[in-house]
């Protein structure tokens, strides 16, 4: 495998797939793939394949970890054994443990949770495959299963990643951006008002480069919107019956 430094990032102005600077990768959105779930979605982004699946609002157990006033959200991200190049050890990681509390609270601020005391409103992330952006593409399918579940919602939340690969910022990393470049920052947002709801940031970047690389993911995350949206509503202004 090439070291970093011998890859050429940028090469007349394109990125090493052929991409732009601030050009996603193609994004696909399935709604209600699942028969046994509550709400679920299946979506891709670029050659990361992800799957949510929504159970709830129902009964919270261990009862002594419900909440007499709203809901608990509980968000797991998991990534299957084949979905990278190497196996993955199946199971919880250090890694996606905390994917699952980020993500969980990048959708948490749009659930009315008020609704439903003492109840459990469950999200699972499946990691198919994997190409880098993983947890924005997991966000984004969790956002449209919230909604397919009827999980009372103030908006979606979308999600994309920018970074910094051979000194430029760009949208939506790939896996050899992602693994080698100069700086990775995931962001999730409440797109129509603008409202970020989770940050993180691998690597180094000017105030400036996070500057544009926000500009970048505002107007990625308003597409992003349009499309969950779509599908959402292709979903339901059908007359098919739920997933056979
Ligand atoms: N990756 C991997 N094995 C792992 C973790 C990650 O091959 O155990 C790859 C995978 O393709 C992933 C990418 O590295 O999408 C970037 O991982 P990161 O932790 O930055 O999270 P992501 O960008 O997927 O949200």
């Amino acid at each position: 495998m090439k070291k970093g430094e011998d890859i050429e990032f940028i090469k007349e102005g394109k990125r090493v797939d052929g991409r732009g600077f601030d050009e996603l990768r193609d994004i696909k959105i399935e709604v209600g793939v699942l028969k046994r779930a509550d709400g679920s979605c299946y979506l891709e982004l670029g050659n990361n394949k992800v799957i949510a699946a929504v159970y709830g609002p129902r009964e919270m157990h261990p009862r002594h970890a419900q909440d007499a006033k709203m809901a608990v959200v509980k968000f797991r991200y998991n990534m299957a054994p084949f979905s990278v190049d190497d196996r993955k050890r199946p199971g919880p990681d250090r890694r996606s443990v905390e994917i699952s509390k980020v993500s969980r609270e990048a959708v948490e601020p749009v659930i009315i949770k008020e609704y439903y005391p003492k109840t459990a409103i469950e999200v699972y992330v499946e990691i198919l495959q994997s190409d880098a952006g993983t947890r924005t593409a997991g966000i984004n399918a969790a956002s449209v299963a919230l909604a397919d579940a009827g999980i009372p919602m103030k908006d979606l939340v979308s999600s994309v990643a920018v970074g910094k690969v051979g000194g430029e910022v760009v949208l939506d990393l790939n896996a050899v951006e992602d693994n080698y470049g100069e700086a990775d920052m995931p962001i999730a947002m409440i797109a129509r008002r603008n409202v970020i709801t989770a940050l993180q940031m691998d690597g180094r970047m000017t105030k400036e480069e996070i500057e544009k690389g926000l500009k970048l993911a505002m107007n990625a995350c308003h597409q992003i919107y349009e499309l969950q949206r779509t599908a959402l509503l292709k979903r339901y202004d059908s007359s098919e019956d739920r997933a056979a």
